[in-house]
């Protein structure tokens, strides 16, 4: 963004409303009678259930209006594989290609698999804490969002998150990442990528419902997060994880 434009959009957020007005909450439209304060939601992702399909990126980027170029994502599915020397290589895969995606072969590979990533909507989260006029916050829910109209455009969050999940959309130059689909879960409905993925690998629920499939996956596995020595309590919770993954 140019500096002139940078500066007009600073302004424009935080003169009208003073600091009351960066402290206003801003989430979308949500169904009528829907009380955020009785849900917290999270994900569950089964890993040796993902068959690296790319089904699930592709739902999102319809869903959520991600630019199609590869490098653009809410969600994305790593390929990881394992030498036998210990060396790990690690490569996004691309849904434009169809049909399930082989793990990478060759004959010292010790095992390979697939890794889907999100925003980790985290409970302690750097991207909040560096944003300098308020336009990325935290709901009732637990849902990290962006606020369009705040957003500067400084990418401060982007650098501040440390699972490379956020972008800058090149359309709207503003900050972009996973809301969990926020304007479909407070309509009772799955995010996309949930609600397309054929093998159940990703779980979404309600972490304040004892009968949210989510509460089943939590008792039932041994649960391992992403980064999990930067404390910032991430709400997107793995079982089966590798020890190589980062
Ligand atoms: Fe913020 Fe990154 Fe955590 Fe998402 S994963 S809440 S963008 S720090
Ligand atoms: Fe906040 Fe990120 Fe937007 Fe900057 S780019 S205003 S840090 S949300």
């Amino acid at each position: 963004m140019k500096r002139r434009g940078f500066l007009e959009k600073l302004f424009a957020v935080a003169l009208p409303g003073g600091v009351l007005g960066l402290l206003v909450k801003r989430a979308p439209a949500r169904a009528e009678g829907y009380q955020p304060s009785a849900h917290y939601y999270g994900m569950g992702i089964q890993v040796d259930k993902c068959i690296g399909c790319g089904r699930c990126v592709e739902a999102c980027k319809d869903e959520n209006d991600v630019p199609r170029e590869p490098f653009f994502f809410r969600t994305w599915v790593e390929r990881y594989s394992i030498r036998r020397d210990g060396e790990a290589s690690v490569h996004n895969i691309d849904p434009a290609l169809e049909g399930p995606q082989e793990t990478w072969g060759g004959g010292d590979v010790l095992r390979s698999f697939f890794v889907p990533k999100l925003c980790n909507q985290c409970d302690h989260p750097p991207c909040v804490q560096v944003c300098p006029v308020g336009a990325t916050f935290t709901t009732e829910d637990g849902v990290i969002l962006v606020d369009e109209k705040r957003c500067i455009g400084c990418r401060y969050c982007i650098q501040a998150c440390p699972y490379g999940a956020r972008y800058l959309n090149p359309v709207k130059e503003v900050a972009d990442k996973c809301t969990f689909c926020y304007h479909r879960i407070t309509k009772g409905l799955l995010p996309a990528c949930v609600e397309v993925c054929p093998t159940q690998a990703r779980i979404f629920g309600d972490m304040r419902s004892n009968a949210s499939p989510l509460t089943r996956f939590r008792r039932m596995n041994k649960l391992h997060v992403l980064k999990g020595h930067l404390n910032t309590e991430p709400k997107v919770a793995y079982a089966d994880l590798d020890g190589e993954v980062r």
